[in-house]
């Protein structure tokens, strides 16, 4: 029998890829064009939005995402502390302020009876994520957003193709990142889909995207005419070529992930110690991560990688406990958030994952219980 050795993220090319690639070198034009049009077009119609703007990453789409509405430095931002860095730091490249609101401990995402609380005249959005690949709470979010005249920006950086599904809702049936008035998505190698690097912003406001596509190419509007700050933030045709390939197959990646996640969902329900991942009512959770919470959780991941299955911990750290955060001045005391930095664990998810594969996390994951839990 072989070593184990189960990764925690994979990502997944076929042939179509690298010939798509091999066909964008041959044809000399390897920088932002045809195949990065191509490719906002068929995102946009996927997400079901007017417009897509694909930038370099999703660092980079946040950041252009905030500057084409307009926020700026003194303005503030609510968001969550328990994501990527990128979320908050994308807020502090504009000269704005990240407000931390603590998550609801079942979903992970940021908590709507919190957020008021946070309001002040200085309050320009909201920026949710939803995290590990499931909806945050849009209805509540929007509601508050519209009462205070607020606009939201979704990081959907983990959330390709999930769905908001709430029965009563004119968000119902809505893919994620076509809620608020600006969604941003990553292309990172572990997210559900890639281009190596690259992210993209979705809307439905013209006036957003045309900014957001002059601040990704230097402010440009005409070729060498330039009337705004911006940078260099476009994706290349080679990244977009393989995005194109990528999308078409999103969805089997997700229905794969899904089906892994309903495995372990029910083999894991009554194991002692852990605490299966929650939904948020019926929407379509794509789980970019799989994620439990235990006690003791480096005895339990020391066990785990011993046994060949790979770890991550999202996230370790609240993002205002962040050194760069603490030396900004940061203070902030989120409860659950700093519980969940303790008890997180995620396990391998991803459409590589074998049956065999999942039978051995389980497994594992018993004796872990009955060793540790
Ligand atoms: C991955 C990620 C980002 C940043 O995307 P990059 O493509 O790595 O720049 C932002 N927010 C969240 C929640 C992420 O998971």
């Amino acid at each position: 029998m072989t070593e184990t050795n189960i990764p925690i993220a994979s990502p997944v090319f076929g042939d179509e890829e690298a010939k798509e690639v091999v066909k964008v070198l041959k044809s000399g034009f390897i920088a932002q064009g045809s195949k990065v049009l191509e490719f906002e077009k068929q995102f946009a119609e996927f997400i079901g939005t007017d417009f897509a703007v694909a930038t370099s990453s999703g660092t980079s789409a946040l950041h252009v995402a905030l500057l084409s509405c307009g926020i700026s430095e003194g303005d503030e931002i609510i968001t969550t502390p328990f994501s990527f860095v990128a979320t908050g730091n994308s807020i502090l490249f504009t000269g704005a302020k990240p407000v931390f609101v603590d998550i609801n401990e079942d979903t992970y995402n940021i908590n709507p009876d919190k957020i008021e609380d946070a309001i002040t005249d200085k309050t320009k959005a909201i920026m949710p994520v939803h995290l590990y690949g499931q909806s945050a709470e849009m209805d509540e979010i929007m509601k508050i957003a519209k009462n205070n005249d607020l606009l939201v920006i979704e990081d959907a950086a983990q959330a390709h193709g999930a769905i908001y599904k709430n029965e009563n809702s004119v968000f119902d049936g809505k893919k994620i990142g076509s809620i608020g008035e600006l969604g941003c998505f990553s292309f990172y190698p572990t997210k559900n889909m890639t281009t190596g690097e690259g992210g993209i912003i979705t809307t439905n406001n013209k006036e957003y995207a045309d900014k957001a596509k002059m601040i990704r190419s230097h402010g440009e509007k005409e070729r060498y005419k330039h009337s705004i700050l911006g940078y260099n933030f476009r994706l290349t045709d080679i990244s977009a070529a393989i995005g194109l390939v990528q999308l078409k197959i999103l969805n089997e990646f997700n229905q794969k992930r899904i089906k892994n996640a309903e495995f372990l969902n029910k083999e894991l329900a009554n194991v002692k110690g852990i605490k299966t991942p929650k939904l948020n009512g019926n929407s379509r959770h794509v789980y970019h991560q799989y994620t439990i919470a235990v006690e003791n959780r480096d005895e339990w991941i020391k066990f785990l990688n011993e046994n060949g299955i790979g770890t991550g911990v999202h996230y370790p750290i609240a993002i205002y406990n962040q050194e760069l955060y603490k030396n900004l001045g940061y203070n902030d005391n989120c409860p659950v958030t700093e519980q969940m930095t303790e008890k997180v664990i995620s396990l391998p998810i991803h459409p590589k994952i074998t049956e065999n594969d999942l039978k051995i996390i389980v497994s594992k994951l018993k004796e872990a219980s009955n060793l540790i839990g």
